[in-house]
């Protein structure tokens, strides 16, 4: 019988995070400082950030050691099972091999607490008592709100309007840990009052709640922000996902032909596969490299429409320009289902890396998506986060295709989460209401014209 789950000991759980910077063949494009397009300095980031992160967001050492403390809390859920999906492929009737790693088991549901725990860790080092951040979805938030709780540190959410409205209980959740949640503009910090006298029915951005998140922190010394995703340090800290697969693929003595991932911010996807583009840039097997592919929302679709230029992470302009594929800090892609995939902006790691040809992108509607998704829960039983749905998409196009040509490819998806508070999308679905937003091309046009001036 084949073995359709591959766990690891705990005491197998990684030691370091890898840190693709070292590997490069040229270095990051730096951030600038938006006022003076120059280069900016850890003092610049000191006002939200501690300094051990800002260290680790610009490090080019290989290996950085994950803390005792932090490995401690990773051991309530990981090392996360790897699954072989037997029953998909079953149903696909594919020659294909479809595997994926699981991180829906953390206490809330996705990977975010990967970075919530170290995040936190190195913030309450740093003597801080509160941190703020910005929720799509409510994944982050969430992820927050209880790595807070557990390092005894306050937690303000600004949680973008539509998702506030869809997603009731991600608040209950988080305000169960203890998290304090506002519905994102609001009227807490001066750039929530503009936004909501310019915009007063917007269902919010990931972008406004970010400048919201920002202005909090930057205004208060007790109090520093935390970005869920795009920034280097996020990408370090996701890699135990990939360093865990490395040796649970050894296990299952196969190595994955193709690798599928959804991308929002880029970091359950880069801690997945910068581990094995690292090993491709170091040379190992001769520098073959699986063939790597990014899903996104055809209604944010950064990667497949947005331009490799500078721009900022927020609405408000109030963050570094950041050399990444944008769609325009202004852009508000329509209320899809996929919170924590409708962002503007992208890590600037896994930007390069798909500029340089490392990896590639598609982007799907999101009806196509969830049929997908009911595919997976009728034959694999999770229901998928609406987000992870995407690249369960494209890994069954990828299957169907293996069926037409008969190629026992070994495929990958990395399932970035569950979709347990995600049943009045799965509702739409199966009550036929869900639509697809129309084409985004002169929404996207219209805020790339006002990228800023580098
Ligand atoms: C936040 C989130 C994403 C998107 O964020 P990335 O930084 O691109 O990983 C994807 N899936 C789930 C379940 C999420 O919560």
């Amino acid at each position: 019988m084949d073995p359709t789950k591959i766990t690891l000991d705990e005491n197998e759980l990684p030691k370091q995070w890898y840190n693709i910077q070292a590997d490069l063949p040229t270095p990051l494009d730096p951030p600038l400082n938006p006022g003076t397009k120059e280069p900016i300095t850890p003092d610049d980031l000191s006002a939200i950030f501690p300094m051990s992160l800002i260290k680790q967001e610009m490090s080019t050492d290989r290996w950085i050691k994950i803390p005792e403390e932090v490995r401690d809390i990773y051991t309530l859920w990981r090392p996360s099972p790897l699954y072989r999906a037997l029953r998909l492929e079953r149903a696909l009737k594919t020659p294909a091999k479809i595997y994926y790693k699981w991180e829906g088991v953390s206490p809330p549901g996705s990977h975010k607490p990967n970075t919530a725990i170290p995040q936190t860790y190195y913030n309450a080092k740093a003597g801080i008592e509160r941190i703020t951040t910005e929720t799509g979805a409510g994944q982050w938030g969430s992820a927050l709100s209880f790595a807070t709780r557990l390092f005894d540190l306050e937690c303000t959410v600004y949680m973008v309007r539509i998702s506030y409205d869809q997603k009731p209980y991600r608040r209950v959740m988080m305000e169960t840990w203890g998290g304090e949640v506002f519905p994102s503009p609001s009227n807490m910090t001066e750039c929530g009052r503009k936004l909501l006298i310019e915009m007063p029915d917007t269902t919010g951005s990931l972008g406004m709640a970010i400048s919201e998140a920002v202005e909090d922190a930057a205004t208060h010394d007790n109090a520093n922000y935390a970005l869920g995703s795009v920034l280097n340090h996020v990408m370090l800290h996701q890699t135990v996902i990939g360093l865990e697969m490395q040796k649970q693929f050894e296990v299952a003595e196969t190595t994955p032909d193709v690798m599928f991932g959804c991308v929002g911010g880029g970091s359950n996807f880069a801690g997945a596969v910068f581990p094995y583009i690292g090993e491709a840039m170091r040379g190992k097997g001769d520098g073959d490299c699986p063939r790597i592919v990014s899903c996104e929302p055809a209604s944010c679709p950064t990667l497949t429409k947005g331009v490799f230029a500078y721009d900022f992470g927020d609405t408000a302009q109030m963050t570094p320009l950041l050399k990444m594929y944008t769609l325009g800090h202004d852009y508000v892609p329509p209320g899809i289902h996929a919170g924590g995939l409708r962002y503007h902006g992208n890590s600037p790691l896994l930007s390069k890396l798909t500029h340089d040809g490392y990896m590639e992108a598609v982007s799907y509607h999101q009806t196509e998506v969830f049929k997908s998704a009911l595919t997976f829960a009728r034959s694999e039983g999770f229901l998928l986060a609406p987000e992870t749905a995407h690249c369960v998409h494209a890994v069954i196009e990828e299957a169907l295709r293996c069926k037409q040509t008969g190629e026992e490819k070994v495929l990958f998806f990395c399932g970035s989460g569950h979709g347990d508070f995600d049943l009045a999308a799965y509702d739409d679905y199966l009550s036929g209401t869900m639509t697809d937003p129309g084409d985004p091309t002169d929404a996207v046009k219209e805020s790339i014209s006002k990228l800023p001036e580098v």
